[in-house]
């Protein structure tokens, strides 16, 4: 039933796509159907006062006609929907490459200012470099992040079929996160089995996709909260959960949670940085590599979102 309504907001559908009412595919069909519809009882009527073939031929042509140019105008109106969302795809990809060199560089310089010239410098000086730092590695996951949207969307985003342990990703997911989770005060367990056997998927495009999931938890908890990682073997596969304590996520809001810029009301009022996309490229990752995920959550108590990869 909300489709049918979704369908039938052609103003709503206009300003989402960024074109003018005229040109809403939805709008279009519905004129072509009434157009058909009117045609079709003028032609009925006509021949049945003129029953000449010349008359059924000239009628069957009108209509053969006036479907076909509504047909054209939306054929014309898609083409030009494909062509904008193409070229934005391309504008964001060009974007995101020239962003990237540079901001490799800045890490770069950072990093060697930080591990080699650290003795000539004060407390005061270190604070600003890691903030700088900081930000970098902020500016950097956005613009990976962009690519992967990118990727995605244009159908290219590749994954390998590594053999892997999923508990080295684990382990570089929590080191990354280090400042984050001090910053939050969160506490983080692992709960793993010694012998957990190898898996089989894109060994740095799911260390992107957990890094997504815990980053979440720690973001979206609470001041003293806990995070935990559980590995468990299920038949021919392993499931990996990220547990959390935090503020979890209205019942109303879970179905878009994984749509692509989606970010809930709550999360945007915690005035946590994030751009939604996250979760997006986390599900795409995952699904690629063969695997699922899913998620429960309830508000104010916490979040629970999983994969699961099949075994090597
Ligand atoms: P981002 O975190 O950049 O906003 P994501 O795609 O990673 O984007 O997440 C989308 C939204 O899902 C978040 O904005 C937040 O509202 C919600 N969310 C994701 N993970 C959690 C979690 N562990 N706890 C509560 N809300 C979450």
């Amino acid at each position: 039933m909300k489709w049918i309504v979704n369908d039938l907001n052609i103003k709503k559908q206009a300003d989402d796509l960024g074109i003018s009412i005229w040109q809403t595919p939805s709008l279009l069909f519905l004129i072509m159907g009434i157009i058909s519809i009117i045609v079709m009882i003028v032609v009925y009527f006509v021949s049945r006062n003129h029953t000449s073939p010349e008359y059924l031929i000239l009628a069957e042509t009108f209509v053969t006609v006036t479907i076909f140019v509504a047909g054209n105008m939306i054929i014309t109106s898609v083409e030009k929907l494909t062509q904008i969302n193409k070229m934005k795809s391309e504008f964001v990809a060009i974007v995101s490459h020239q962003l990237k060199n540079p901001l490799t560089g800045i890490n770069w310089d950072i990093e060697l200012l930080i591990s080699k010239y650290k003795k000539g410098l004060d407390q005061k000086q270190l604070d600003i470099i890691k903030k700088i730092n900081g930000s970098t590695i902020l500016m950097t996951r956005l613009v990976n992040d962009l690519l992967d949207v990118v990727r995605i969307d244009q159908g290219n985003l590749f994954v390998n079929k590594d053999k892997f342990n999923i508990e080295g990703i684990i382990k570089k997911t929590i080191v990354k996160n280090e400042s984050l989770t001090r910053q939050m005060n969160v506490e983080i367990r692992v709960e793993i089995s010694d012998n957990t056997p190898q898996i089989v998927g894109d060994e740095k495009r799911l260390e992107v996709a957990l890094d997504n999931l815990f980053s979440n938890a720690v973001k979206y908890n609470k001041e003293g909260g806990v995070v935990v990682i559980k590995v468990e073997k299920k038949n021919k596969e392993i499931n990996l959960c990220v547990e959390d304590n935090g503020i979890g996520i209205p019942e109303k809001e879970q179905a878009q949670i994984f749509e692509k810029f989606y970010r809930s009301e709550k999360a945007i009022r915690k005035e946590t940085g994030g751009t939604g996309l996250g979760l997006y490229i986390a599900k795409n990752i995952v699904e690629q590599c063969g695997g699922k995920i899913w998620f429960k959550s309830s508000e104010e108590k916490g979040s629970k979102f999983c994969f699961s990869l099949p075994l090597a």
